[in-house]
């Protein structure tokens, strides 16, 4: 039942094999990287040949040349090994208390760093999602493709909202989304996520003007200049601890502007009935630090 990051695209593959498409060539090592045991198959003799040859230790380059054989043969993972999880409910969803929604996204980047994302009967969530949605949180990211959200807490189809927009920065869609989110549809924990080695901060330090970009980065200037305000040093794009400076001085001034510009979630948090949080995903690790 497990995989690492790097073939998250072996995953959808799994799940193709789960749900009885076909897969191929090869693809008993492919299923076997995906779920991280052994996969029943239909062509015994041939995936005894070819889980010889998958590695125990699955990398890029492995995941890569397994997708590549697949064509042809039916494959099977039991059900055993697929987490059979079902859609949030409403009344699921009422029972969690913020601190528990923070507990159950922290320890699910626990598993993600261990390597330990499960299979998922995505396809039957698929269907079970499409009358309604609870998601337990909402989480505004960066559009960075290295920060993949749910993935990152382990959350599957149904479980969290994500805004992204560059630089993870606040306006007025996202204040409303995350309204939606939380008053309309009853998520508990909103967190802020900036990410390390973050070319928005980088470019909002440097003071880069493009078409819209311009805009954008204009919402960024505010942790620019607290940063500056504060830190001894080169203050520079070219010093990666000033732009880590900006980037937490930037999520934590995003969660103060949900505070102060949206008087629905202020509320919300004053009587308990979700959490604002931010934090920081550093992008060697996968883990999701808390910013205090
Ligand atoms: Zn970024």
């Amino acid at each position: 039942m497990i995989k690492t990051p790097a073939i998250l695209s072996l995953l959808s593959l799994g799940l193709l094999c789960a749900t009885g498409a076909h897969a191929g060539e090869g693809s008993s090592c492919c299923a076997t990287m995906a779920s991280g045991k052994s996969v029943a198959t239909s062509m015994t003799m041939a995936a005894d040949k070819d889980a010889s040859t998958c590695p125990a230790k699955p990398t890029m380059k492995d995941a890569s040349s397994c997708a590549s054989m697949a064509a042809g043969k039916d494959i099977t993972i039991p059900a055993s090994e697929i987490i059979p999880d079902t859609i949030l409910t409403r009344e699921a969803q009422s029972q969690l208390s913020p601190d528990a929604v923070l507990s159950i996204l922290m320890d699910g980047n626990k598993e993600y760093i261990a390597d330990n994302l499960t299979v998922r009967n995505n396809t039957q969530r698929v269907r079970d999602a499409a009358l309604g949605q609870y998601p337990m949180a909402v989480v505004l990211s960066c559009l960075d493709s290295r920060v993949p959200v749910e993935d990152v807490f382990h959350r599957g189809i149904g479980d969290l909202f994500v805004a992204r927009v560059a630089g993870n920065i606040v306006n007025e869609d996202i204040l409303g989304s995350m309204e939606f989110a939380c008053k309309v549809s009853g998520s508990k924990l909103i967190v802020v996520l900036g990410h390390e080695h973050c070319g928005a901060i980088r470019s909002a330090i440097q003071g880069v003007e493009l078409g819209n970009i311009t805009a954008l980065l204009s919402k960024i200037q505010p942790a620019v200049q607290e940063a500056k305000s504060s830190f001894k040093g080169d203050a520079s794009a070219s010093n990666p601890k000033f732009v880590q400076t900006v980037c937490d001085d930037n999520v934590l001034l995003a969660v103060q502007q949900i505070r102060d510009q949206s008087p629905i979630l202020k509320q919300m948090e004053d009587d308990g009935e979700i959490k604002i949080v931010g934090g920081i995903y550093h992008l060697e690790s996968g883990q999701v630090e808390l910013l205090d």
